[in-house]
This record gives structure tokens, sequence and C-alpha cells, in this order.
């Protein structure tokens, strides 16, 4: 078998190791071309050691010369390059089959739609790409004939529970609605008063699911929750009113299908995201991901309940963001960053972060983007929109 060649965007975080190893479980199917970090230069060069790959990609250009001279002297070839246009460059190379986009938040956008633009199989974790820029995502997929396949352990189970060959047309599928699942994340019973004062520690302390810092946030504010309410409607192509969310704390059921006729088909497994990103990288194929079969007698117990939008309000501006349209979740998703990184460094509440998020989306007209630079405008208008708004809370 020729093995596919794959390029990791991504690949010291937590997605990009998980990535890396089912890879590493299957040397005879996958060969890693490319390898791209940001700051975690010693991860990466770990990773270079062990997938030997053509190209490294680094954030920035004073790390390639200490990065090449490391990979020299253990015998490696590997060309290290840096910064934005080297992702592009090895998320289009034309030797390589997929591209694992594993970068977090808007950083990922023109690298993955690098690897759609050469038609190449994507597999997509970086869902912020789609909350930014859904429409015009989507457009470039069809156009360029990629294959996109759903990282993200809700969206691959959805993509896992609609029927075979399913194009985007609900209704004719017989679907009624889709269920994403949410554990609560770590603050699901906890009260409003206590949330005012919860800290960076204990918002990415995630019950379930061992995540990087930001996606982490975004979990115990439910904003990641709202951002996949977003993924799903550009990915399987249905209005807000089609798409539920249900919390259920033991993250065993990783979403449901409801069909017309009563049915409701689901994908249930442990909680490790090797599992879809191997049944992505294999597809339509299955291969092992090193994940322990599911014992339901020790789980025992599966419960659900709907969210609390009074105490988690991210939810609700991210449907807002879905139902006004245009720009709106463009809007959202910029001023989520800009809050959840100003709560990570300590200088925002939590319960700040929403309220933040929602005055940008009031003082940002909603208007339409037509192309990737009035995208790329929208995102930093509204990032310095939330800037200025979080330098006038602190005054
Ligand atoms: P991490 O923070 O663990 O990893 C992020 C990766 O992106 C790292 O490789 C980081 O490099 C790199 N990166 C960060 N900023 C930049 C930048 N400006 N330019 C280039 N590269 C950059 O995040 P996760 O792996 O947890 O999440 C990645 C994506 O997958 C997110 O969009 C998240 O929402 C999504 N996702 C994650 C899940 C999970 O279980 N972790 C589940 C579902 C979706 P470095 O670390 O070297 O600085
Ligand atoms: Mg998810």
């Amino acid at each position: 078998m020729t093995r596919q060649k794959l390029t990791v965007l991504g690949a010291t975080g937590s997605i990009g190791v998980s990535t890396l190893d089912v890879v590493a479980r299957h040397p005879d199917r996958y060969e890693v071309i490319a390898l791209t970090g940001n700051s975690r230069v010693e991860v990466l060069l770990e990773q270079c050691l062990q997938h030997r790959p053509r190209y490294a990609v680094v954030g920035h250009a004073d790390a390639v010369a200490g990065l090449t001279e490391r990979l020299r002297s253990a015998g490696l070839s590997t060309a290290v390059l840096a910064g934005p246009a080297a992702l592009e460059q090895v998320a289009a190379l034309p030797e390589v089959d997929m591209v694992m986009a594993a970068i977090v938040g808007a950083a990922g956008l023109q690298p993955t739609l690098a690897a759609v633009r050469q038609g190449k199989r994507v597999l997509l974790a970086n869902k912020e790409v789609l909350v930014m820029a859904g429409a015009l995502f989507m457009a470039e997929v069809r156009k360029y004939g990629a294959t996109l396949l759903p990282i993200d352990s809700e969206h691959n189970a959805i993509f896992q529970s609609l029927p075979a060959g399913y194009a985007g047309e609900p209704a004719g599928a017989g679907v009624s609605h889709i269920l994403l699942t949410a554990s609560g994340g770590p603050f699901l019973g906890t009260p409003l008063e206590r949330l005012r004062n919860v800290t960076p520690a204990e918002a990415c302390a995630h019950p379930n699911w061992t995540m990087g810092r930001k996606i982490s946030v975004d979990s115990a504010t439910l904003m990641n929750k709202g951002l996949e309410v977003i993924e799903a409607h550009w990915l399987f192509n249905l209005p807000s009113e089609q798409i539920e969310v249900v919390i259920h704390p033991q993250s065993v059921i990783h979403s449901l299908v409801q069909y017309v006729d009563g049915s409701v088909l689901a994908e249930l497994g442990n909680p490790d995201m090797r599992t879809p990103i191997a049944y992505a990288m294999a597809w339509p194929e299955r291969i092992a991901a090193g994940v322990a079969p599911l014992d339901l007698p020790a789980i025992a117990k599966l419960s659900f309940e709907r969210p609390d939008l009074l105490r988690f309000p991210c939810l609700a501006l991210a449907f807002r963001a879905l139902r006004d349209g245009a720009n709106a979740a463009t809007v959202l998703n910029a001023a989520n960053e800009v809050a959840v990184a100003a709560f990570l460094a300590g200088r925002l509440p939590f319960l700040a972060i929403a309220e933040i998020i929602a005055a940008t989306l009031d003082a940002v007209p909603v208007r339409p983007m037509a192309d990737l630079p009035a995208i790329l405008a929208e995102d930093a208008n509204a990032r310095a929109v939330a800037t200025e708004l979080l330098a006038r809370r602190s005054a």
C-alpha cells in the first residue's frame, strides 16, 4: 500500500500530539511530510526526531537556526521554515495527501484554506475557521473538490451517524435535527456567585478531556458548544432551528442524529480524541486508535440535562450570531479570542468574557463580507473593538 502523506498544522498542541500518536501506530499507512508548531520548539524537535519530516515550521524566525542546527546534528535534513507564509506552503505541498488542521483560532484560517485550494483531504479540528469564515470556506471546499472530514468529536459523531453519501440535504435524508452533546465543562454545577472568581487553572481543569488552554476555557463558558453549533451549521448545511444542545456530563455519547421516523443514531466511545482522528485519517476504512473499548457496566449511568443559558450566556450569544449571519460569527469568534486571552492572562474575570463578546456584537453592525480580505478586516476590527472594551473596563 502506498503511504498517505501528511502535514500536521499545530503538531505541538493537544490534537497534534494525539494525531502523531495515531500515526506512530500505523507506520505502514502514514508518512509525515511536514510538522508545524508556534512557540513549543522543544516539542517540535522531539516530534521531528521521531517522525523525520521534510519540513518543520516554527512561529518565529529567531528559532530557525537553532532548530536546524539540532536537527542536522541528529542527522536530519528537515528544512526549517517560519511564519504564516510557511504554514500555507506546507499545507499546499503537491506531495501531501492530507492535512490535519489543528492550529487554534483564527491563525489557522489561511493555512487550512491553502490545503482546501489544493483539493486535499482536510481533517478539521480548528473549528474557529468555520466560525469566522464558514460560507467562504465551504464554497472553496466545493470549488476545489477537497474532502472535508470533521475531527471535533461531536461533528465526527454526527458525520458517522448520518446516512452514507450524505451531501448536506437533511430533509431528503429524513433528518429531523441533530443533538450536540456537551459535557458542561468544569463549572456545570457551580453557582453563579462562585463563577465570579474562578481562576484560569480551575477553568482549564476539564473533567473528561485534556485539551489546549483556549478550548478549555471555551468549554468552561460553553462558548465551545456555541462555536460547535455554528460549525455544525456549515458542515451539515442545517439551520439553527435544527441544531440542539444537550448537556451530557459523561461525554460517552459524542452526539446524535434524530430522524423523522423517531430513530436516533449516535456514536459512543470513551472520550479520547484519537478515535475521531483515526476515523478521519482512515475513512472510509477503520484503524486501531489505541483507545480502550467502552465498558458500559463500569460507566453504569448516562445522564442528560438542558443547558443553563443564565449561567452560560455564551451559548445564547453564538445562536444569536448564527441567526444574525453575515459578519456576526466572525465578530463573535474574534471577541471570544480576545476575551479568553485576557482571562487566561488574569486580566479579566470569568463572567466578563460573555460581557465583552456581547458588547462587541452590539458595537459592530451586521454587514455582509464579500471575500477573504473582508473577513480578515472584520476579524481585525472586532479584535480592536473588544480590546478597547477591555481597556475601558479596567480603566
Ligand atoms: P493547543 O493549544 O493544544 O494547540 C494549538 C496548536 O496551534 C499548537 O501547535 C500551537 O503551537 C499552534 N499555534 C497556536 N497559535 C499559533 C499561531 N499564531 N500560528 C501558528 N500556530 C499556532 O490546542 P488544541 O490542540 O487543544 O486545539 C487545536 C484546535 O482543535 C482548536 O481549534 C480546538 O478548538 C480544536 N479542538 C481541540 C480538541 C481537543 O481535544 N484538544 C477537541 C476538538 C477541537 P505551540 O503550542 O507550539 O505554540
Ligand atoms: Mg467538541
